[in-house]
């Protein structure tokens, strides 16, 4: 653990830290003497601050760090920002980020529990290959590793050939990265015959959506002793670092709520779900200076799980991310979450970790499609079977029939930077999947 006083913390302590944060923050943002933070609070008292009192605080969306756009929203003046980031704008136009020294410093505090998390330790070697650059990923993990003592390679993204050689040659124990591209990469290192001299222990992937089954997958191609855990986070709110899976406990990641304080709501009506309900993450920070957020909605779907683990981290945990509100697919009126589909598909022995989701717009009725591939090359003869077998296990979860296309190994395409993508919309006859 790397900060134990503050992950253990009990939990009736863990409430009144972050009750006194809030109540600095709240006073913070009232004497900013910032136009957007005066609108933003007009008709708030800033001086109920206690936490049951956050259900009444205004939300924040996504289009405001639009309208804002960039430096809108600043709480602290221009001169204390010393970095800015963007999102990675899979949904739009990018957001741009501010950070002062203060908010760098927790960036890569919460990573390096992250990292901890999931096995990291000062003894590790730690290979970054998220994107550096604007996305918040490469940089954010990079300062966390530093921060943790461990020997941080800055990779980044792309050029796998080249970074399966440097994950051998330096002995590699930790792989940061998306779990697409951890998974080319284990792909890739299999191919060349690398595998054997690589000893990663532990992966570290965020940053897209993936699952159970994909995990299984991850932990397979690179072997009985490797940890796949999960990480979450977004720019608006920090970046990665917001909530991360222990080793011990996958299923669900340990939120950093010293700065972080979540909430689920409804997406529809805002208001807050039952408690374990699934719903849309709403995230206030507690502790950023340059670009605070209050209940900023998240997009993303999940629920919250009680604090207590048998890692002994008290904070409560989230669990996988379900989806993105704005990922739901609508077909025929019917909602549907690509995830809901990939944990079926990957959850099959017989198929590797790639696949595609094809909404073929062309005629009247809007048709799914799922392609997959086998995952080795001698289950070739056996596709027609796995086929029926899929289209019939999707059949019985997702309500919507889905039809399902087996190829041979390496016949979709995986992009080897930024975050995967998974679905395609099909509205000529030229083939989306490319
Ligand atoms: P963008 O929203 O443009 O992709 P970011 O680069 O900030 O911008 O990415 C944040 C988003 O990435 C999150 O809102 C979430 O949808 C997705 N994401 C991040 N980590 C995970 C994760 N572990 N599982 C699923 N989705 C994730
Ligand atoms: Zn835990």
């Amino acid at each position: 653990m790397h900060a134990p006083n503050i992950e253990t913390l009990p939990a009736a302590e863990l409430r009144q830290l972050q009750e006194e944060r809030l109540g600095i923050l709240l006073t913070r943002l009232g004497e900013s003497g910032s136009q957007w933070w005066t609108a933003k609070l007009a008709g708030v008292d800033l001086t109920r601050s206690s936490l049951q009192h956050i259900p009444s605080l205004p939300f924040t969306v996504k289009s405001e760090f639009r309208d804002a756009y960039p430096f809108g929203m600043l709480a602290r003046p221009q001169t204390e920002v010393v970095r800015v980031h963007a999102s990675s704008g899979t949904s739009g136009k990018p957001t741009i980020v501010a950070y002062t020294r203060s908010d760098i410093e927790v960036f890569a505090e919460v990573n390096a529990r992250a990292l901890a998390c999931a096995g990291g330790s000062p003894d590790d070697v730690i290979h970054v290959a998220y994107g550096y650059g604007l996305f918040t990923g490469g940089l954010g993990i990079h300062y966390g590793a530093e921060k943790l003592g461990a020997v941080t390679v800055p990779a980044s993204g792309g050029n796998a050939a080249f970074q399966i050689g440097l994950l051998a040659d330096l002995g590699a124990t930790g792989l940061a990265c998306t779990p697409s591209f951890a998974m080319l990469l284990s792909e890739r290192a299999a191919d060349m015959g690398l595998l054997d001299r690589i000893n990663l222990r532990w992966g570290m992937h965020g940053a897209e959506p993936w699952s159970e089954g994909f995990r299984s997958k991850l932990e397979q191609a690179w072997g009985e002793s490797y940890d796949a855990c999960d990480i979450y986070g977004l720019a608006e709110v920090i970046g990665p670092g917001v909530a991360a899976e222990c080793r011990e406990a996958k299923g669900g990641m340990h939120v950093f709520e010293d700065h972080f304080f979540p909430e689920i709501v409804d997406p529809e009506t805002g208001e807050p779900v039952g408690e374990g309900d699934a719903g849309e993450l709403v995230i206030t920070t507690l502790t950023k200076e340059a670009q605070p957020v209050i209940r900023y909605r998240t997009g993303d779907i999940t629920r919250l799980l009680p604090g207590g683990c048998v890692c002994g981290r008290t904070s409560r945990r989230i669990s996988r991310i379900e989806g993105r509100v704005d990922d739901m697919l609508i077909i025929r009126g019917i909602n549907v979450y690509p995830r809901e589909i990939e944990s079926i598909l990957l959850s099959d022995e017989a198929v590797g970790g790639t696949y595609a989701i094809v909404v073929d717009r062309r005629g009247t009725l809007t048709e799914l499609n799922a392609r997959v591939e086998v995952a080795h090359p001698s289950l070739q003869d056996r596709k027609e079977e796995i086929r029926r077998r899929l289209e019939t296990r999707l059949a019985e979860t997702v309500r919507i029939r889905v039809g399902v296309e087996v190829r041979d190994v390496g016949t979709i395409p995986r992009p080897d930077m930024g975050k995967a993508k998974r679905v395609f919309f099909q509205d000529s006859e030229i083939d989306p999947v490319v």
